[in-house]
């Protein structure tokens, strides 16, 4: 029986800082009515249920190995919402149940699901909404957009957001902390920049050129950025990580900049993937190359624009050398793969690395006007939905005119 689609999740999520604990509730929204006999499976991580509603009436859950199953009664009607109330205990480190701590700050990392009930695959895009309760004094940032923050009792703060675009469950987050801010103005984007433990001046010159790689890549995608506010939350260590409407940057990967301004790589990786990852977005997981591949080629792209040539040949022999890994372990696989890959490395070889080259090798091809307008139909024509290979090779045919059967067939795969 086929589990009916999820197309909102609205989390109520009380963070105990010091404890490293959490506290929530989150609610699923379905579309339409589920058949009798069906059942919700979500992945159970550390989470402990306290309760479960369906359309206001507890049904009993229960445990299958790591999942979470909820049966759903019969008649439960259109539109019938799902609750499950949680909890989780915290642990000794700074990571726990999917969050990071750190001095003054928290913030979501890569696993959605282990802070809240959630399903993992990209394809199923929802709507979203958060609540959030952190410490009194603590700023907060999410997907969406603020709608509303208010006292939650003694020393707390509770903030509310609204996703109303469908996103991937695995790019809603949050971040909160005693943070700086600083913001630009980049036409009718606002460029907003936080972080705990460091200056505004520290953010501007961090993130001063945010701007320009905003322009580059609304050029690139066809498409404008599709929010009005884009947030950098700088964290401590090496984070690099997207979400919708935000992204998380560790300073190990963004201090580079303060040396050399050619090392801007995870400020433009992040931003790109706001289109090719979040608004563009692979049907399931053995397609991640089409995230990170164009991403990373992407990257080499805003190089060779910004600081010349060189720095985009630099940036192709940098994935040489990552793809070399993968062939020197015997693993250089198609780009789709659908198997296990023997460590992340390897994967990361041929998913960033061999697919960022994958597409220069299109470029050479195709040339210049046939590759970026490839691109750019590709982005136009799936924005806000989801995407395979095949989908990335039809645009890129429909610019050429060319059969792209076999170099596909050759680098991604059957
Ligand atoms: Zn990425």
């Amino acid at each position: 029986m086929a589990a009916p689609r999820i197309v909102r999740y609205d989390t109520r999520l009380e963070v105990d800082v010091a404890a490293r604990s959490i506290r929530g509730e989150t609610a699923m929204r379905l579309a339409g009515a589920p058949a009798a006999g069906t059942e919700l499976r979500f992945p159970r991580h550390d989470l402990v249920v306290d309760g479960v509603t369906v359309a206001g009436e507890p049904v009993t859950a229960r445990m299958d190995g790591p999942a979470l199953v909820i049966p759903l009664p019969a008649g439960s009607g259109p539109d019938a919402r799902v609750v499950v109330a949680y909890h989780a205990a915290g642990a000794a480190g700074p990571r726990a149940n999917g969050l990071v701590f750190g001095e003054g700050f928290v913030y979501s990392g890569f696993d959605t699901c282990r802070w809240m009930v959630c399903r993992e695959g990209p394809g199923e895009k929802a709507a979203f909404g958060l609540t959030v309760t952190v410490p009194e004094g603590f700023g907060a940032v999410a997907s969406g957009v603020p709608v509303g923050a208010e006292p939650a009792g003694p020393g707390r703060t509770r903030f509310r957001f609204e996703e109303e675009r469908p996103y991937s469950p695995y790019l809603f987050g949050f971040a909160a902390g005693a943070f700086a801010e600083a913001s630009l103005a980049e036409g009718e984007t606002t460029l907003r920049f936080v972080g705990a433990g460091v200056t505004e001046a520290a953010l501007l010159v961090r993130f001063g050129e945010t701007g320009r790689m905003l322009r580059f890549l609304e050029e690139k995608a066809g498409v404008p950025l599709p929010q009005a506010v884009y947030t950098q939350v700088l964290v401590p260590g090496s984070e690099a990580q997207e979400k919708s409407t935000f992204s998380i940057l560790g300073r190990d990967e963004v201090d580079p900049i303060l040396t050399d301004p050619t090392e801007d790589w995870a400020i433009v990786h992040e931003l790109a993937h706001q289109w090719w990852g979040n608004l563009v977005t692979r049907r399931t997981w053995s397609d991640f190359w089409l995230n990170e591949g164009v991403t990373s080629f992407l990257v080499a792209a805003w190089k060779e624009a910004r600081w010349g040539r060189a720095a985009y040949e630099r940036e192709l022999d940098l994935f040489r050398k990552r793809r070399q890994r993968a062939v020197d372990a015997g693993f250089d696989v198609p780009l789709a793969y659908t198997g296990t890959y023997p460590s992340l490395g390897v994967r990361r070889a041929i998913q960033y690395a061999k697919g960022a080259l994958f597409l220069d090798l299109l470029r050479r091809e195709l040339g210049e006007r046939a590759f970026w307008a490839g691109l750019k139909r590709f982005t136009r024509e799936n924005a806000g939905g989801t995407v395979v290979s095949a989908d990335l090779r039809v645009a890129f045919e429909r610019e050429s005119g060319r059969d792209l059967g076999p170099l596909f067939r050759e680098w991604v795969g059957p």
